[in-house]
């Protein structure tokens, strides 16, 4: 090609600029952004499949999965044999999303006008508790529901007692809109903790009271499915796992095989010089004992970073890991860079994410990775990557 004129010379320049900005993504990506990895969640699910060869597995994908979006979620993992969710509108979000695998309300229905729903959508429902079952035995329904009934081993959250069980099941037996078999479900208080023997007495006090009966059996959430093989049952019910986290304090998703799935971005809009002795943000509430340089990276409590996060909590940035220093505000929180740092405006930061596991973020800020995914607020980008 041969360039004849000043003008084509510059439009060719602007156009290759403008190429190569965007094959970089400096246009196109919004910030603070969740980069949701597609391989890292169905690498999870093959991890949980391996650990659990013998069992399904159904998704827990409640909270927005996890704050990584529900459909998204549920479209990187089209090989789960089912997904359970919190809410009903969470599994009509799915359906209208076009899910057809079995779906699993974890709470079960709370009102009677749920369930003309559950039946158009093919939907199935925990039930937990006596006015549940009053409201299955008077509606009218034009095919009956499948049903897992609950059973309190233990947590004394949801579930029928063991002295109340054999009067629910003779009960949820005879009702014309409960299928059979009914399918059979607990959930331990304290899976997370491998040396606590809690859950062997969970696991003890469901299996002896479920011996004999038809359906399938569910105990695992996470932490059972990768901690307590046998309490793996016929269908496990991972979430944070499928997430790339563990759900075990000290431990990290990496240990098992786990790739985080939630990358969360944001960028650096200001890179300052900053005098020893001078505060910085809101409070005055740290102090600089050299010279430095700080960054100011866009993302703050107002997306759901907590603003409780300590002095020191680390975030990513060009490789290494430098300390959250002063208050985190609404939109913006400060890093000390270190004297010589080079980083420039409009360099990436990771909150949190494959380079930096989310578990160790929590523990330093006091939480657990599980509030911190779920609580993205909407103003952040939940995007494919
Ligand atoms: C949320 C939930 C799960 C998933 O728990 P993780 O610890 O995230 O694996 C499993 N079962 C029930 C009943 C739940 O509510």
């Amino acid at each position: 090609m041969v360039i004849e004129d000043k003008q084509s010379l510059c439009i060719l320049f602007i156009s290759l600029t403008f190429y190569f900005m965007s094959k970089q993504g400096k246009f196109l990506k919004p910030f603070p952004r969740a980069e949701i990895s597609s391989s890292a969640l169905q690498n999870n699910l093959a991890v949980l499949r391996q650990q659990a060869s013998a069992s399904q597995v159904m998704a827990v994908v409640k909270a927005n999965g996890y704050g990584h979006g529900l459909l998204n979620v549920a479209n990187c993992l089209v090989n789960a044999d089912g997904f359970g969710l919190a809410r009903l509108e969470e599994a009509l979000e799915l359906r209208a999303g076009g899910v057809k695998a079995r779906l699993l309300l974890l709470e079960g229905f709370f009102r009677s006008t749920d369930l003309p729903l559950l039946v158009a959508h093919d939907i199935d429902t925990v039930v937990h508790h006596d006015s549940q079952i009053e409201m299955l035995e008077q509606v009218k329904l034009t095919k009956p529901v499948t049903v897992w009934l609950k059973v309190d081993s233990g947590m004394h959250r949801l579930g029928v007692t063991p002295e109340q069980f054999a009067a629910v099941y003779v009960r949820l037996m005879a009702c014309h809109n409960v299928a059979k078999p009914i399918h059979l479900m607990t959930h331990f208080a304290c899976a997370d903790e491998p040396d606590n023997h809690y859950t062997a007495v969970q696991m003890a006090a469901f299996n002896e009271l479920t011996a004999g009966l038809p359906g399938f059996r569910t105990l695992a959430n996470s932490a059972g499915a990768l901690y307590w093989p046998k309490s793996q049952g016929d269908w496990i019910r991972p979430g944070i796992a499928l997430y790339g986290v563990s759900p075990v304090a000290g431990d990290c998703g990496a240990n098992h095989g786990l790739v985080p799935a939630m990358n969360l971005v944001s960028r650096l809009i200001a890179v300052r010089d900053h005098k020893a002795n001078q505060p910085v943000g809101y409070g005055c509430y740290w102090t600089a004992k050299q010279d430095t340089r700080l960054g100011v990276v866009a993302i703050g409590y107002g997306d759901g970073y907590p603003r409780n996060a300590p002095e020191g909590t680390p975030v990513w940035v060009n490789g290494r890991r430098v300390p959250i220093v002063g208050r985190v505000s609404m939109d913006m929180l400060t890093v000390d860079l270190g004297q010589d740092a080079k980083d420039n405006v409009g360099d990436d930061v990771l909150l949190w994410g494959q380079a930096l596991p989310v578990e160790e973020v929590a523990e330093r800020i006091g939480t657990i990775a599980y509030e911190l995914v779920t609580k993205l607020t909407p103003r952040v980008a939940v995007c494919l990557a």
